[in-house]
C-alpha cells in the first residue's frame, strides 16, 4: 500500500519494508544517510527521530488497535514484535471502568495479546495524580472497578464523609443519588476531579454518556470545573513515560484523533504518528493548526517500517 505523508513528514526517507527509517523533526537539521540495520541487532530495525532512536511507544486502543471488538490488521503484530523485541510500551486509554487485567482480558477476546503491565488508563493517571498531589488523600468516586481499585492500591481512603476530592470516571450505572452526593460534596468544598473528557463512548446499540456528560451536569450545578487527566491532558502521557521510564525526546506516541492524540503528543514533545484506521480521515487534518509527524493508513504500515 502507498504511503502518503504530510508535507512535513515527506523528510522521512523509506528504504523498504526492511530498513531503518529515520526522521528529521528539526526544519533545518541536516540530513543524515538512511542506514540499515545491524544484521545482529536483537531490537531489530527501529525509527530515528532527529538521529536517535524511538525507544518507546505509547499508542492509543480504539481506532488503533482494536475497532469494534476487533484487532486492526497488523496490530497483533506490532504488539507482538514489541513483546519480542523487549520495547518499553504502552497502550493508553481514557476509559476508567476497567483495570488493566480486565483490559487485557477483553483485548484477548479481540484477538489482541497484551500483557496486563502493558496498559495504561486514565484510572491509573489519575491515581498517581492524586498520590503525588496529596498521599493517602480521601475520595468520593463515582465509578467502576478500573478506577476504585487504582486509587485503593495508591493509597486512598475512599469515602463520602469529608472528601479531599470528588473523583469522576466512567460508569454505566449513573445513579441520580451519587450524582446528588457528588454536587453537595463539592459545595462543601472538595476538589473536583474527571478522569476523562469523553462526552460519550461507543456501544453497540449506539453513543452512551460518558465522564464529560456527567462532569458537565455537576459543574452546571456547582459552578465548578473539574480537573481532567486523560487526554487530551498530555498528563496522561507523562504519566505513562514515567511508569515505563521513557523520555518524551525518544518516546512516539500513535493515535486516531487529531484532537486528542495528536495534540496531547505534540504537547508532550513526543513524535506523533496519525493512523487512518479511526476517527480523523485524511481531508481531515488540514483543519488543524498542528501536524503529526507521520501519517499511515494503520499500524500494518507502522510495522514494515519497524
Ligand atoms: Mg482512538
Amino acid at each position: 500500500m502507498r504511503i502518503r505523508l504530510p508535507r512535513r513528514a515527506a523528510r522521512w526517507k523509506t528504504g523498504g519494508a526492511s530498513a531503518v527509517v529515520r526522521a528529521t523533526c528539526t526544519p533545518h537539521s541536516e540530513e543524515r544517510p538512511v542506514s540499515e540495520p545491524e544484521p545482529n541487532n536483537p531490537a531489530g530495525p527501529v525509527v530515528y527521530r532527529s538521529g536517535q532512536e524511538i525507544e518507546c511507544w505509547l499508542t492509543d486502543m480504539d481506532g488503533v488497535l482494536v475497532h469494534e471488538n476487533h484487532a486492526i490488521p497488523g496490530a497483533p503484530e506490532l504488539i507482538q514484535r514489541w513483546v519480542d523485541t523487549s520495547r518499553r510500551f504502552l497502550v493508553l486509554t481514557n476509559n476508567s471502568i476497567y483495570t488493566p487485567r480486565d483490559l487485557a482480558a477483553r483485548l484477548q477476546t479481540s484477538g489482541l495479546s497484551v500483557p496486563e503491565e502493558n496498559i495504561w488508563t486514565s484510572a491509573l493517571a489519575t491515581a498517581g495524580f492524586l498520590k503525588d498531589q496529596m498521599p493517602r488523600a480521601r475520595a468520593y468516586v463515582i465509578g467502576e472497578a478500573g478506577l476504585t481499585t487504582a486509587l485503593h492500591e495508591s493509597g486512598m481512603i475512599l469515602t463520602d464523609q469529608d472528601p479531599d476530592y470528588v473523583v469522576l470516571g466512567e460508569t454505566r450505572t449513573y445513579s441520580f443519588e451519587a450524582i446528588t452526593t457528588a454536587i453537595r460534596l463539592i459545595l462543601d468544598g472538595a476538589r473536583f476531579i474527571a478522569t476523562n473528557p469523553d462526552a460519550t463512548g461507543p456501544s453497540r446499540d449506539g453513543v452512551l454518556p460518558a465522564t464529560g456528560a456527567i462532569a458537565a451536569l455537576i459543574t452546571k450545578a456547582t459552578g465548578r470545573e473539574p480537573y481532567t487527566i486523560g487526554k487530551p491532558n498530555p498528563m496522561m502521557f507523562r504519566s505513562a513515560m514515567n511508569q515505563i521510564d521513557a523520555h518524551s525526546e525518544t518516546t512516539a506516541m500513535i493515535g486516531d484523533r487529531m484532537d486528542t492524540d495528536i495534540i496531547a503528543g505534540m504537547e508532550a514533545g513526543l513524535h506523533t504518528v496519525l493512523v487512518l484506521s479511526g476517527i480523523t480521515q485524511r481531508e481531515d487534518i488540514s483543519a488543524f493548526p498542528f501536524r503529526p509527524n507521520q501519517v499511515l493508513p494503520s499500524v500494518r504500515e507502522l510495522l514494515q517500517q519497524l
